[in-house]
């Protein structure tokens, strides 16, 4: 068996360790004789595998008491309709904010729910950079505030918490959750597609401060409505099992190596080492603005774009897969999440630095 290095940016790599704990129970999960496939997901076995990864979400987040832990389907694509029809009952207005290809997105599905106002947008200058907080510009009768807190095709991430005084803001984390402590406290909600930093697709984390229930409109399918999923513990329908054992195996791995702080100067230390690179090569660069750039997806050009082809050739022969750029955005894009080692963003590092002196 060989593994690649895989710098996709989701669904993306896994820790081994967990690969490995999965493959081991795959077919009798702790003497149960089944695998957690087929386990009926009200009987006992995973009625303690819900309430272990649940555990683990309010743990390491610290999530407060008052906020309900959604385990869903649909993904964050799906949540972007999901979350103005359950919020923007309240007054029929939602604030958006555009920081690159996810937040936009986000913002062209909840106008079908609601009248959205656009609070601030870097995307006059190519989305490289997150809109200034002294630049939002606010509604005061908006039911939320949306944002995205790491733009997973820019590049582009939100080192700071935004301020929006008694309007709930919402973040959609899909790419930078668990990379760092967060204080959920200063959101009303978050949702998060697990694929980028916490297991497979499949399952869609959703914190939500339960003041915020109450206003979903009357179309919102019940298997989508916040409020039914809390009051049902997300088993309102069969919730994603699989996906939500193995995100409990990811997050417990987490926890071992020491819990978000461990993985903030994990992953901390990752992007340095590429941004570090990236700002003394003749040949490569990164074009997003220094102080919002993603420790999570790193996006870099080759001067001479003839490269490209080459440069993923060679990276390939080396066992480094999935660097190219999101076809929207072309160039390069390494996906550092947790699961990535700091030895293979050196190798990825060494390679870069050989392509170029084999190319001067
Ligand atoms: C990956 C990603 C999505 C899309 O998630 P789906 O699982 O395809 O719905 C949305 N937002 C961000 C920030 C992402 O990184």
């Amino acid at each position: 068996m060989s593994r690649v290095i895989n710098f996709s940016s989701g669904p993306a790599t896994l820790p081994e360790p967990v690969l490995k704990r999965a493959a081991a129970d795959m077919l009798d999960w702790r003497g149960s004789g089944m695998s957690v496939m087929e386990m009926s997901h009200r009987g006992p076995e995973f009625t303690e595998i819900l309430a272990h990864t649940q555990t683990l979400i309010r743990s390491l987040l610290g999530v407060p008491d008052n906020y309900a832990v959604l385990l869903m389907q649909g993904g964050a694509i799906a949540e972007n309709a999901i979350l103005p029809m359950n919020l923007i009952g309240k007054t029929g207005q939602a604030d958006y904010v555009l920081s690159g290809v996810w937040s936009e997105k986000s913002m062209k599905e909840a106008a079908k729910y609601g009248q959205i106002h656009l609070a601030a947008s870097s995307s006059s200058s190519g989305f490289l950079s997150m809109p200034r907080q002294t630049d939002w510009r606010l509604s005061a009768d908006a039911a939320y505030v949306h944002m995205c807190s790491n733009e997973t095709i820019g590049g582009v991430e939100c080192h700071w918490t935004p301020d929006t005084g008694s309007v709930p803001l919402v973040a959609d984390m899909s790419s930078n959750i668990m990379s760092a402590p967060l204080n959920v406290s200063r959101y009303g909600l978050i949702y998060a597609g697990a694929q980028k930093n916490m297991g497979p697709s499949g399952v869609t984390l959703v914190i939500v401060r339960r003041d915020l229930f109450g206003h979903a409109l009357d179309i919102t399918p019940s298997a989508f409505n916040y409020q039914l999923q809390d009051e049902q513990s997300s088993m309102y329908n069969t919730p994603p099992t699989y996906a939500i054992y193995i995100m409990g195996l990811v997050l417990q791995h987490i926890k071992e190596q020491g819990g978000l702080p461990a993985m903030q100067s994990h992953n901390q230390a990752k992007a340095e080492l590429l941004y570090e690179f990236l700002d003394h090569s003749a040949m490569f660069s990164n074009r997003v603005a220094r102080e919002d750039r993603s420790r999570m997806n790193v996006t870099f050009f080759l001067k001479d774009e003839s490269l490209n082809a080459a440069f993923l050739q060679g990276a390939e022969k080396e066992g480094m897969v999935q660097l190219r750029g999101h076809r929207s955005a072309g160039g390069m894009r390494a996906s550092i999440y947790n699961a990535m080692s700091l030895d293979s963003v050196q190798r990825l590092r060494d390679y870069m630095h050989w392509f170029e002196k084999d190319n001067a």
